[in-house]
């Protein structure tokens, strides 16, 4: 099989996008050297790591309770995992030894929670798939970041796809993830991954091993309180559902402009930021003149500039709206001359 008919498998199976990544690249670029994941550390005859995309439907946006898009996530989840396992047997049936990864797990030998074997944002990238946003999630040019990844790791060795050169995320002069973030956490091309836990994985790990810590160090009539708590609660949700484990906090995705379901559903409901206030303006301001400076910014520095967009933004999303809207035109002409 070559790198076109896995993709027409990919998207037959119901991927929404895909990508195919060497192997061999990951390897030689792990996201952060220290702690490294890289295919060749889960198995020493990946060629090929095939990347498949399952957009979070947009509608999920416009609902007053963040719970929906939780819901909804696990849903994208789960059939993301079957797209993947399904591609796996069918290249395996045909002779090519493939597996998948879990797109949401934690290599501990590597770093204490939230660290995968593989990053999956890091796979998208390099299969062609999207650069990073300011607050380092893929952005899709077709979904922006509402999306899940996947790897699929082959011993078929595929043609890779060419990382996008352009930064697809406006940058510091849009902003609007760090205005929309609830706990600061939106850094200069980074993330405060603490702060940005507390909204994010309510539920999580860390939140969990806290709860129980507490819990054994406390008296009878506190651990009663605590056994009829919100938070016990939402652990049992997490396990059932996987809500409030992580995934939790939507705002950073709801509020980004790129992508076309972006400009279909989201434009209108999302276009005021109620979390704005002026310190997170003028933080905005000041990592926009430190890009103008050139000032050294660790997000942007030699290692990682290959992720954001070597050739930095030249105008994508606005390219994008003008496409948007002119097929918007052109079906309501349409629609009206039938009409007529
Ligand atoms: S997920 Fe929420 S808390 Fe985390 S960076 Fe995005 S907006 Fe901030
Ligand atoms: S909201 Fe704006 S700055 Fe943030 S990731 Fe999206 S395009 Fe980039």
């Amino acid at each position: 099989m070559n790198a076109a008919e896995v993709k027409q498998l990919a998207r037959h199976l119901g991927a929404d996008l895909v990508g195919i990544a060497s192997a061999e690249v990951l390897n030689a670029f792990p996201p952060d050297p220290r702690w490294p994941q890289t295919p060749d550390r889960i198995s020493p005859y990946c060629k090929s790591v095939i990347v498949i995309v399952c957009r979070i439907p947009a509608a999920a946006f416009r609902a007053k309770h963040n719970v929906l898009v939780q819901y909804l996530d696990m849903l994208v989840l789960r059939r993301m995992d079957r797209i993947a396992h399904r591609l796996c047997e069918t290249l395996e049936r045909r002779g090519y030894p493939t597996f998948t990864t879990a797109g949401q797990e934690t290599d501990w030998s590597l770093k204490k929670a939230s660290y995968g074997r593989l990053s999956t944002r890091h796979l998208g990238i390099e299969a062609g798939l999207g650069t990073f946003g300011l607050e380092v999630n893929i952005l899709t040019p077709e979904f922006g970041p509402r999306v899940y990844l996947t790897g699929i790791l082959t011993e078929l060795e595929l043609e890779a796809d060419t990382p996008i050169r352009e930064q697809v995320c406006i940058g510091e002069s849009c902003s609007r993830c760090l205005y929309s973030c609830p706990t600061d956490a939106v850094l200069h091309w980074n993330i405060d991954k603490r702060n940005c836990a507390l909204e994010a994985q309510e539920f999580g790990y860390m939140t969990a091993t806290a709860y129980f810590d507490k819990f054994i160090g406390a008296d009878t009539e506190t651990r009663k309180t605590m056994l009829r708590s919100r938070d016990l609660f939402g652990f049992w949700q997490g396990l059932l559902r996987v809500v409030g484990s992580f995934g939790d906090c939507p705002r950073c995705l709801a509020v980004c402009p790129v992508g076309n379901d972006y400009h279909a559903h989201l434009t209108d409901h999302q276009k005021v930021i109620p979390e704005r206030t002026p310190d997170k303006v003028a933080k905005a301001k000041a990592y926009k003149q430190a890009r103008k400076r050139g000032d050294p910014v660790p997000g942007l520095d030699e290692w990682n500039i290959r992720w954001v967009g070597p050739d930095g933004y030249k105008g994508m999303v606005a390219r994008q709206l003008k496409a948007f809207r002119e097929a918007q035109a052109a079906r309501a002409e349409q629609e009206q001359k039938r009409d007529d």
